[in-house]
Parts: structure tokens; C-alpha cells; sequence
């Protein structure tokens, strides 16, 4: 049987957003005094976060519960302004690696709410990013498809991490099922998941098989699953240890890719496993 050919994604692995709070998380554990935590998971890779728990940053899922004086670094897809507003008033010392993409999506909601808009918010409400999104909507701001009754002038944006052709399709639903005076709408999905989940459809139409690497918890390593898994046969993995070597019978063309919070270490582990389980050779990066 003919070795497979592993296509690694070019764009597996951390986004822009991600390496900076990471990378400020690695800097406050240098040159912090005191305790540090993260308002939750830093991202959503377990083990990320127990490596950070090993350079002595915790997660606190509380904020209610972070002593005065303690520093406190608040995760890519940023946080409620009650929130901040708390913390500010409590004493805690905040380091701020809200993504600059995320940021910006929450000055527009300000924005567009502060200029009489009811802004609509395309996206998972129980992700942290949307509950953030909305609060800086400070009333007036709702989760797709709701709208109240009456409103006129209306905003639409995304969760960064939305697919886009969900976006395109919700802004159709809204035209089409509603009368307003005046639409505006903000394209605040991020160009980085886009191109992720462009590159992840092209591998799976090449592929016999993708294998997605990224936590379980994260929304944005399911999607490329739901993408990948439209055009063939594919798994959605944390950990090379959960590789099948069954998968891999009679697969010419293997693909991997992984999300937004998928440290280069563990996408490198997978691939070589891969290589190990198939005796493949890889194309391209990796
Ligand atoms: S996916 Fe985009 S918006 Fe979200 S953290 Fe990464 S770079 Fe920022």
C-alpha cells in the first residue's frame, strides 16, 4: 500500500489574537509580584492553561472572588463592562488582551447604540464574546434573530468567530422578515477565521480525511469540523493520543488543521504521529 501524502493547513494554530494574550500571559508571569490569574480560561486549550498553571497563573472563574491588589489578565474575546467597571472599583490590576479584532467590534456596538441604533448581535449568546458585545450595547443591543418591536434604525455585527456565510444569510432573514428605515451593517468577522475555514474546505476537497486539532471547548476548532466534515470523512481531536489508527485505511490524501487556540506544539505532535500511524510524508508545512 502507497505511503499517504499529510497536508498541514497553513494557517493551523494560534491566530493574531490569541499569540498576543498568550504571550502577555508569559509576560506577566515573569514580571508580575503577586498573585496573577486568568478570568477564566485564557483559550480554550486545556493544555495551554495547565502549562500556564505551571508558570503559576490560575484561572478564576469568578471575578466576584479576585482579592484586591491581585492582577488579573482578561482573555482574547474581552469581558462585560460591568465587569471591568467591577474590577476597576475592587483594586485589581487588569491587563487587557482583549483581541484589537473583538475591540474593535465593541467600540462599533458602543458606537452605533450611542447614535439611537438597536444593534443586533449575530452569535452564540452563551459565548463570553457575545455576552461582552452586548453589554457594551448598555441596553440596546439583542442577540439575532430578536429585535424588538419598533425599532427603526438598525446595527448588525458578528461574533468574530461566526462563519460568514451564517452572517451573510442572518442579514437576509433580518431584510427580509422585517421593515427598518435604515439597516448598517458591520462585517466584524474576523478575516482569520474566514481564511481558516476557506483553507480547511479546499483541504477537505482534497482530502481523504481531516483530522481538526483543538480543544473540545473551542467553538472556532467545531467549526472547521462542521466545514471539513461537509466535504469528507473527519475527526475532531484534543491530543495525538485520540488519533485511530483505523481512520487512516486506504486514505491517500490526509489533512490536518487546527483552531485558533491550538499551540504549535500539539499540532507538531499530531503531525508526527500521523506520520508514525502511516508512514506518510508531509506536504508543505510541518
Ligand atoms: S479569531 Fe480573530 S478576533 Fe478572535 S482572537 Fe483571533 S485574531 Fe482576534
Amino acid at each position: 500500500m502507497q505511503a499517504p501524502l499529510i497536508k498541514v493547513a497553513e494557517k493551523a494554530g494560534f491566530c493574531f489574537g490569541v499569540k498576543r494574550a498568550v504571550r502577555m500571559a508569559y509576560d506577566a508571569a515573569s514580571s508580575c509580584s503577586g498573585p496573577v490569574y486568568t478570568l477564566g480560561p485564557l483559550i480554550h486549550n486545556p493544555q495551554v492553561v495547565e502549562r500556564l498553571k505551571g508558570m503559576g497563573i490560575d484561572v478564576c472563574d469568578n471575578y466576584e472572588e479576585l482579592p484586591p491588589g491581585a492582577t488579573v489578565i482578561i482573555r482574547s474575546h474581552g469581558v462585560p463592562l460591568e465587569v471591568l467597571e467591577f474590577l476597576r472599583s475592587r483594586g485589581v490590576r487588569i491587563i487587557d488582551a482583549t483581541c484589537p479584532f473583538v475591540k474593535k467590534a465593541q467600540d462599533i456596538v458602543a458606537t452605533l447604540t450611542n447614535s439611537e441604533y438597536h444593534v443586533v448581535i449575530v452569535g452564540d449568546g452563551n459565548h463570553p464574546e457575545v455576552k461582552a458585545l452586548l453589554s457594551y450595547g448598555k441596553g440596546r443591543a439583542s442577540i439575532f434573530p430578536h429585535v424588538p418591536d419598533g425599532v427603526l434604525k438598525l446595527g448588525v455585527v458578528s461574533q468574530t468567530t461566526q462563519l460568514l456565510e451564517k452572517f451573510i444569510e442572518c442579514i437576509k432573514w433580518l431584510i427580509g422578515h422585517r421593515e427598518f428605515q435604515e439597516v448598517r451593517i458591520y462585517n466584524t468577522v474576523c478575516q482569520s477565521t474566514a481564511e481558516r475555514q476557506k483553507e480547511c474546505k479546499r483541504l477537505a476537497q482534497e482530502a481523504d480525511l481531516v483530522i481538526v486539532v483543538g480543544g473540545r471547548n473551542s467553538a472556532g476548532a467545531k467549526k472547521l469540523w462542521v466545514v471539513a466534515s461537509e466535504e469528507v470523512e473527519a475527526y475532531h481531536i484534543e491530543v495525538a493520543e485520540e488519533l485511530n489508527p483505523s481512520w487512516f485505511l486506504g486514505k491517500r490524501v490526509i489533512g490536518i488543521t487546527a483552531g485558533a487556540s491550538t499551540p504549535e506544539w500539539i499540532i507538531s505532535e499530531v503531525v508526527e504521529e500521523v506520520k508514525r500511524i502511516t508512514g506518510g510524508k508531509v506536504d508543505g508545512r510541518g
